[in-house]
């Protein structure tokens, strides 16, 4: 028999049962996080009742960076196995630090997301994400092992072998960028391979950026699979956080290993569900480094009603972006992420593409830049004309603002075998009245 779940128990629990958990499991937090020079005097012994963490204090980027390297410590260091630390996308590095329990944790958070998808003892995972500090990399890979499927630790990168060990071994499963995946298709192209016919591929676990869900069904088409959004970060462990289920339709949070916010990023105040605001998560598990209400700065909201596939574990929407990555042009606020909505929706346009914001003349000016397929770009010149016009209208219609499209030849623009960064703002460097 093929059990549906990882952890029944777990994964079903009602509702009340697992927020009288989560009580229990943030006071034992609040005790441990006590132990640590930043959270010392700062928190209360303990919470009544749940509703109660709205009162607790939030932590937010820069108190981790404070804190370098030891501040949030709650154990000697001698019972600490791992460390990770942040890529730094956004700024100064970050450290976490992880006992053996931790790892654990960990891992069987990750295996019960995989597991999830559908992936099962007898599947061939290769893990495309960055082996080293980030995350992705050793975090899929112990939950992997523990699950039970063999396991490929790829890291990042070198494409040719990533094509070669997944004919190889039979890969079923893999974990990547979204970036990645549309970038390597480019090379199975190249190289004369359709993945959907000569390869044994299923699923595709897709996270580490924020990307479309029309980004999501073109990678589900090209390679002839399901792809799972999943998210994380390495404050909170990293990928495991929250995952999709077979419905694909919102990622499950592990509501018994973190306590799940989302405030209003500019007040701080806390939103019904159901509303856009900033993701806010506490640790509940973690011994080596709670972390109490943690700003992730990415922006979600949270469904309301249950799922099909029996959870009861709360479902956050994809995630937008960072609070920190709107951009306001000409006094509009607009994601980049609704301009990857328009684009991956047009069959026509390539697989990678590029916002440039300039100010010229005091004015803000955006300029997209976006590949198109082959047999597009070296076509019929009035073909290539309308589409653009086509884009801009599109584009106009989500963002509300006429950019500047400029369509270029496939791999053309610049490729990022980690995250993918869409966006180049000039501005900061243009005189300002
Ligand atoms: P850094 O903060 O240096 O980039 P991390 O590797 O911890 O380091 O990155 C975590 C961040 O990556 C998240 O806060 C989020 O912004 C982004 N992220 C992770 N998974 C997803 C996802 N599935 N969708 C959108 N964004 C994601
Ligand atoms: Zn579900």
């Amino acid at each position: 028999m093929d059990e549906r779940y990882w952890n029944r128990a777990f994964e079903t629990m009602p509702r009340s049962d697992l927020e009288s958990l989560q009580l229990s499991r943030i006071n034992s937090a609040l005790a441990r996080a006590a132990r640590s020079q930043h959270y010392r005097k700062r928190l209360p012994d303990r919470l009544e009742n749940l509703e109660d963490v709205k009162t607790l204090p939030f932590t937010v980027k820069q108190d981790l960076r404070d804190g370098f390297p030891d501040g949030f410590l709650c154990v000697p260091l001698e019972d600490i196995v791992r460390l990770h630390s942040s890529s730094g996308t956004t700024g100064k590095a970050t450290v976490v630090y992880h006992t053996r329990g931790d790892i654990d944790n960990w891992s069987e958070l990750v295996a019960r997301s995989m597991y999830m998808t559908g992936v099962r003892k007898g599947d061939v995972f290769q893990n495309m994400m960055g082996y080293g500090l980030f995350t992705g990399g050793l975090g899929l890979h112990y939950g992997s092992e523990k699950l039970g499927s063999l396991t490929i630790p790829a890291s990042s990168g070198n494409s040719k072998r990533q094509i070669k060990l997944m004919q190889d071994f039979g890969t079923t499963a893999i974990h990547t960028t979204p970036s990645y995946a549309l970038h390597l298709y480019t090379i199975f192209e190249e190289e004369g391979i359709d993945p959907r016919q000569d390869l044994k591929l299923k699923v595709a676990f897709l996270g580490a950026e924020p990307y479309t869900g029309e980004t999501r069904k073109k990678i589900e088409s090209l390679y002839g699979i399901r792809a799972f959004n999943s998210y994380g970060l390495s404050e909170m462990n990293g990928p495991g956080v929250a995952f999709e289920c077979e419905e694909q339709n919102g990622m499950h949070l592990w509501e018994d290993s973190y306590l799940l916010e989302i405030i209003d990023p500019a007040t701080g105040e806390v939103l019904e569900d159901g509303h856009e605001g900033e993701l806010v998560l506490t640790t509940l598990q973690r011994e080596g480094m709670p972390i109490i209400r943690y700003r992730t700065g990415d922006i979600a909201t949270v469904y309301t009603g249950t799922c099909l596939c029996g959870r009861t574990h709360r479902r956050i929407s994809r995630i937008k972006g960072r609070s920190d990555d709107m951009l306001i042009i000409k006094g509009v606020n607009i994601y980049p992420m609704q301009v990857e909505k328009v684009l991956m929706d047009i069959p026509e346009i390539g697989h990678n593409y590029l916002i440039e914001i300039e100010n010229v003349e005091y004015l803000d000016t955006m300029k997209i830049k976006v590949e198109v397929v082959q047999e597009i770009f070296h076509g019929n010149i009035g073909e290539l004309e309308s589409l653009k016009r086509r884009i801009v209208e599109e584009l106009k219609n989500e963002i509300l603002i006429r950019p500047q499209v400029i369509l270029v030849e496939p791999n053309s623009l610049p490729k990022s075998e980690g995250k993918a960064s869409r966006v180049v703002d000039h501005r900061e460097k243009s005189p300002r009245p």
